[in-house]
């Protein structure tokens, strides 16, 4: 099990539909969501498989990359002139979007 499968497990929560945004619901052994109906079963109606399945997303590691990335560039910024300042503020922007997107946000 990956740190992200564990990760989706261990929050015991589903994140949005990631093709609508909806709101996911599970049963017994599948997760759908209930605006679009997209719907995830795991192989032998195994309901912790479904969930890890639904909350995996392929640009998972990506994310953490780029939050790595993007935490470590502010760290070492300082802001010599406006244009340094603004490209601190996009990257603190854009290290808040990636967190909100990680939390399921
Ligand atoms: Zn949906």
């Amino acid at each position: 099990m990956t740190t992200n499968e564990h990760d989706a497990k261990q929050s015991g929560k589903l994140r949005e539909c990631p093709f609508c945004g909806g709101k996911a619901i599970s049963g017994m052994f599948a997760v759908w969501c209930e605006h679009c109906t997209a719907e995830i079963n795991g192989r032998n109606q195994d309901i912790d498989e479904s969930i890890i399945l639904w909350n995996t997303r392929a640009d998972d590691a990506l994310m953490d990359e780029m939050e790595a990335a993007l935490d470590a560039m502010i760290g070492l910024a300082d802001c010599y002139d406006d244009d340094d300042c603004a490209a601190y503020d996009r990257a603190q922007n854009v290290l808040a979007s990636v967190r909100e997107r990680k939390a399921g946000k």
